[in-house]
């Protein structure tokens, strides 16, 4: 098939399913259909290499020159982003054809892709539940077999926790792997892009075109990208896995615990070693999180005015009100409550002991990970306490959301790499295996996944 056929096939399947799903806040048809016939000379010309024409979407955080970019809200519900994101760039330098861009929780707060301005998403296994968040979209598209592979962005779980809800694979690279710029900024600090798809290998083949140093990020670190795909059928005989023994709570239920234990048999019998650790101040790390991510975000999102771009109120009465409508009437509920405990938590007099605090508890929980990979080589765990719930199930009491990321978030605290893969079902849904990895370690992460695969 040219790359014309392939992209006219999927974008008529977009318009006949998608509408079961809500994956797509914005489908590019124009844009792809022109990479995909450039794709097609390409390929003509004999230049073809592993990108040329190869099908994705992007998460509506990144920005996309000449596209509507709205991260999920009402706030940038009219902004076309003037330039694209360097990884956008690089995927379209690469020759992808990007098909559009994706659902999300707003401004990528939420663990189950229903604070969106466009609606919540639905998880292909079950259209009743949650397809996880907030990249919601980036995993309902994917096992929905709309595309092959789809960005994500991660600040407390967001790629790996969708990924497991949607039997998929979920990479969250190293803090600084992978460029920020053009990635609509929630919590900078922690917010790391990364990829949704079906395996490894795949996920392997998205880094090789993210990964690498960006002047315009002075914080994405200038370190050699080795290519992902070549050390994926390395052997993991004598690999060390470390179980943290705070993941397997005894209220994490037996079903669960059956179907992880169940895969880390897998690695034994691949010739991996087992040895039991603990990452002492686990319980610290929502907490500290839901400390910095909002303290972050209040002042990140103040750009958000209604002056510059996005939303702007109508009729302001003068520069007070509207600052105040455009903001009152651009941010949904969660977004809303998020900046207000930021705020306080940054303000005088409360930084000491809020903010301060919640960093010496990020070092805290850094130095656990750092111990322990003193010891093993990889830790593995859940993914989720739970598998895909309903929706609406948690949205009354946002603390029980926020639990959903209780095995996530303390590798955002610390900057380092993760993925979730499927590893088996509890009552027909998928349930995610957590590998986590020490820094920079992504390619001993793709390599045991697809040993597992
Ligand atoms: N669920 C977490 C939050 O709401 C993480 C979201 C994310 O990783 N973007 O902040």
């Amino acid at each position: 098939y040219s790359s014309v056929e392939i992209t006219e096939n999927l974008l008529t399947r977009i318009k006949n399913t998608d509408a079961h799903y809500n994956s797509f806040i914005t489908v590019s048809e124009e844009q792809a259909l022109a990479q995909a016939k450039a794709a097609d000379a390409r390929r003509a010309a004999g230049n073809a290499d592993a990108w040329t024409g190869v099908p994705m979407a992007h998460k509506d955080i990144f920005c996309t020159n000449g596209v509507l970019t709205t991260c999920g809200s009402k706030m940038l519900s009219n902004f076309i982003a003037p330039y694209d994101a360097t990884i956008v760039e690089n995927f379209n330098n690469a020759g992808a054809v990007s098909l559009g861009k994706l659902n999300m929780d707003e401004f990528a707060m939420g663990s189950s892709n229903e604070s969106s301005f466009y609606g919540a998403v639905k998880n292909p296994w079950d259209g009743e539940r949650v397809p996880g968040g907030s990249s919601g979209g980036s995993a309902a598209a994917v096992a929905a077999q709309l595309v092959p592979g789809a960005t994500a962005s991660d600040t407390g779980g967001s790629i790996r926790q969708p990924a497991a809800f949607c039997g998929l694979t979920g990479l969250k690279p190293t803090y600084g792997r992978v460029s920020r710029w053009g990635m609509i900024a929630y919590a900078s600090s922690l917010d790391q892009a990364g990829t949704i798809t079906r395996t490894a290998e795949d996920s392997a083949m998205m880094l090789n075109v993210m990964a690498g140093f960006d002047a315009k990020d002075s914080t994405c670190v200038d370190r050699e990208v080795p290519d992902y795909t070549a050390t994926l059928n390395n052997s993991i005989a004598g690999l060390t896995i470390g179980l943290p023994k705070e993941y397997f709570r005894s209220d994490l239920s037996a079903d669960m615990q059956q179907q992880v234990r169940n895969a880390i048999a897998e690695y034994e019998k691949m010739g991996a070693k087992v040895k039991e650790i603990s990452l002492p101040n686990t319980h610290l790390a929502i907490p500290a999180y839901y400390i910095i991510a909002p303290a972050e975000c209040s002042a990140n999102l103040s750009r958000m005015d209604g002056v510059r771009f996005g939303y702007r109120c109508e009729n302001p009465q003068d520069i007070n009100d509207l600052y105040k409508r455009s903001r009152g009437e651009g941010f949904g509920i969660e977004v809303k409550r998020r900046i207000m405990v930021g705020a306080y938590a940054l303000s005088a007099g409360f930084y000491d002991a809020y903010y301060k605090k919640a960093q010496q508890v990020r070092r805290l929980i850094r130095n656990d990970f750092v111990n322990a990979f003193n010891e093993v080589d990889i830790i593995m765990g859940p993914t989720t306490p739970t598998p895909a719930f309903k929706r609406g199930e948690k949205t009354a009491d946002p603390v029980d959301m926020y639990l959903e990321d209780i095995f996530t978030i303390a590798l955002n605290l610390a900057g380092l790499p993760g993925m979730s893969i499927s590893c088996g079902q509890v009552n027909n849904l998928p349930v995610g295996l957590q590998l986590i990895g020490n820094y920079f370690d992504e390619g001993r992460l793709l390599n045991a996944a697809h040993q597992f695969q």
